[in-house]
């Protein structure tokens, strides 16, 4: 009985090679082959501007407190009208796992997810981004939402009052 048991143990793989040779593969030649990305994948962090073409980021340190590795860094600052913004703004993307959790605490919507994953490199020093790296020209994922609209400056002019703002929200509108 091993006999059968040995022949057929010998012609298994010959025929599971056979049955593969006519089959179209599955692997993709990246990167002459750019895969297809879901819309939600979460790859290369930027900042974004706001509708007006000013910074998002007002340098609130929300991000780097939610980033489970600890690869966020800033120093914040204010512009004469009581605008803050961050003075430098570093991401170590040696460190980053993309979970995408510093885009959930940012109230301004300033750091958002980008698609672009390819991000390999033999330096890892040429992996720490600094803000003028992470900075875009455009309003990325919303192109509506001004957080200074909503919230106010409220240090050169009382909130609400400066040019383009809105009357802060009151708070106790929002209560049932
Ligand atoms: S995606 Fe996650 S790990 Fe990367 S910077 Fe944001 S919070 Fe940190
Ligand atoms: S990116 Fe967002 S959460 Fe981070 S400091 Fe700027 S405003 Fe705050």
């Amino acid at each position: 009985m091993h006999i059968w048991r040995d022949i057929r143990g010998t012609l298994q793989p010959f025929w599971v090679t056979l049955r593969n040779m006519f089959r179209k593969p599955v692997t993709q030649l990246y990167p002459e082959e750019k895969p297809q990305l879901s819309p939600r994948y979460r790859a290369r962090l930027i900042l974004t501007r706001d509708p007006d073409g000013n910074e998002r980021c007002v340098a609130c340190h929300l991000c780097s407190a939610a980033c489970p590795v600890d690869c966020i860094s800033m120093q914040a600052t204010e512009a004469e009208d009581g605008r803050r913004y961050a003075a430098w703004f570093r991401i170590n993307f040696t460190r980053c796992i993309f979970c995408g959790l510093c885009t959930e605490a940012c109230p301004t919507l300033a750091i958002q997810v980008t698609g672009d994953f390819e991000l390999a490199g033999r330096d890892p020093l040429k992996l720490v981004y600094e803000k003028e790296d992470l900075l875009v020209d455009h309003c990325g994922q919303n192109n509506e939402y001004n957080f200074y609209r909503q919230a106010g400056i409220g240090v050169a002019a009382p909130r609400g009052k400066n040019p383009q703002e809105s009357d802060p929200v009151d708070h106790k509108d929002l209560l049932p």
